[in-house]
């Protein structure tokens, strides 16, 4: 029995998959305040040239720049790797796998779309960054890809993963990053909340106003978002690629596939290079979202145009949302605090391709403590979500007898979260 994957580099991908010319339909798309849809000119007001054809475009494969794919070198392909010890406690007939995204510079998926957007603003001239962070994650890969394209980077990073994280800090400015809680006092809309609440816990939804006004505000910068879009998902597929060729390599093709879901792209990068097999005519696959019930944005949100920041700076968005001035409770999965859910996501539950569920955090840390001590490796708290999920359909597999393949996302790593662990 193989329980590792070969990571050789034919495993790398050259070229992005996108999933939407596959889609039955496609999500409406964004629109401005007054709900006419939004034109280019105000997309390049924040994001370099390259972004936006990522975001827009339509054609199946999408070519990786080769500067991105000398820095994808140092870390991919990753790892993927069969949970024989988990199969093993949990006395289940289920094959369990997982992808491990954390095995990177900065300790999650999110280096996949933090290079490229980089890279793309380096290549418009542009010298500065700015953006948001919830658990701090993003503002991690996005300062240590900064720091390789050469750009300065400001990052609004929510207050209670501020004073949660303190080394998430320690970790950006190390990388010539600088950060400050959001709310802070460096915006309009960051003091319209501190009035309100002068130890204001914040909320991606508040961090993304902060960011996109001062980005607006300054010359030769540009906004970059961490999960959500079009773009970002795209950016995410290489994920499920890989995966694709290494489940081929071990002779197996999973009949379940599970992601956590904050913004939706780590969901997004595992799952859509098997959907579009699967909407082409190959095997089924069960898709499975989880979230937090303490921001249930697609098990109890409603399916509406909704901001993307809790201003109403951003374009509107047809997703599924729990209202941009919703602040969930500050859980330790700080990265799935977010109000709203990628377009693209949210129009596959929509046609109910896409599983969602929701898990207290109380059994997601139980069942990312448990993957430690047997599989030895400590999840980031987002991904614990996608852990609980796999064990209990490895569990129910135990029940019903079924030959279940189960393929998870593992989209982190914890070692910066022990005192979630400690505190949970
Ligand atoms: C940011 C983050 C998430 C949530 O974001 P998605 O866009 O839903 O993937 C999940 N896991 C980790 C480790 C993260 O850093």
């Amino acid at each position: 029995m193989r329980r590792f994957s070969s990571r050789s580099s034919d495993f790398l991908p050259t070229e992005y998959t996108n999933i939407k010319p596959f889609l039955p339909s496609l999500p409406p798309p964004p629109v401005d305040s007054d709900g006419y849809p939004v034109g280019p000119d105000v997309l390049a007001a924040l994001f370099p040239s390259g972004m936006i054809q990522h975001e827009i475009t339509l054609e199946p494969r999408v070519p990786i720049p080769v500067e991105v794919l000398d820095a994808y070198r140092v870390y991919r392909p990753s790892p993927l790797i069969r949970a024989v010890e988990l199969e093993r406690v949990l006395e289940t007939p289920a094959h369990i796998y997982y992808k491990y995204e954390g095995m990177n510079p900065a300790g999650s998926h999110k280096s996949n779309t933090a290079l490229p957007q980089a890279y793309f603003a380096a290549k418009d001239g542009i010298t500065r960054i700015t953006t948001e962070t919830g658990a701090g994650q993003w503002g991690s890969a996005l300062s240590q890809a900064c720091s390789r394209f050469g750009l300065d980077l400001d990052v609004f990073m929510v207050r209670a993963s501020f004073l949660q994280k303190p080394l998430r800090k320690t970790f950006i400015n190390m990388h010539g990053g600088r950060v400050y809680a959001s709310p802070s006092d460096r915006t309009k809309s960051g003091r319209s909340f501190l009035e309100k609440d002068s130890q204001h816990p914040g909320s991606l939804g508040i961090a993304i106003s902060e960011a996109v006004e001062a980005v607006l505000s300054e010359q030769n910068s540009c906004y970059s978002l961490g999960s959500v879009s079009d773009a970002v998902c795209l950016h995410q597929s290489i994920i499920g690629q890989e995966s694709i060729l290494q489940m081929e390599e071990m002779g197996e093709y999973p009949t379940e596939i599970i992601g956590c879901t904050g913004g939706g792209s780590n969901f997004a990068g595992i799952a859509f290079p098997f959907m579009e097999k699967m909407l082409t005519g190959g095997k089924h696959i069960r898709f499975t979202a989880v979230e937090p019930t303490a921001c249930p944005t697609l098990t109890e949100g409603k399916l509406r145009y909704d901001f993307g920041d809790a201003s109403g700076l951003t374009p509107k968005y047809m997703m599924y949302t729990l209202g941009a001035g919703f602040i969930p409770p500050p859980i330790h999965a700080g990265g799935l605090r977010y109000h709203g859910m990628a377009p693209l996501v949210s129009h596959l539950v929509k046609l109910g391709i896409v599983n969602p569920i929701a898990y207290a955090q109380k059994k997601t840390l139980n069942a990312g403590k448990e993957f430690t001590r047997v599989e030895g490796i400590l999840p980031a708290p987002e991904s614990t979500h996608a852990v609980a999920a796999a064990i209990d359909s490895a569990v129910e597999a135990r029940e019903s007898g079924e030959k279940k393949i189960i393929l998870f996302n593992l989209s982190g790593h914890g070692y910066l979260d022990l005192a979630a662990y400690e505190n949970g």
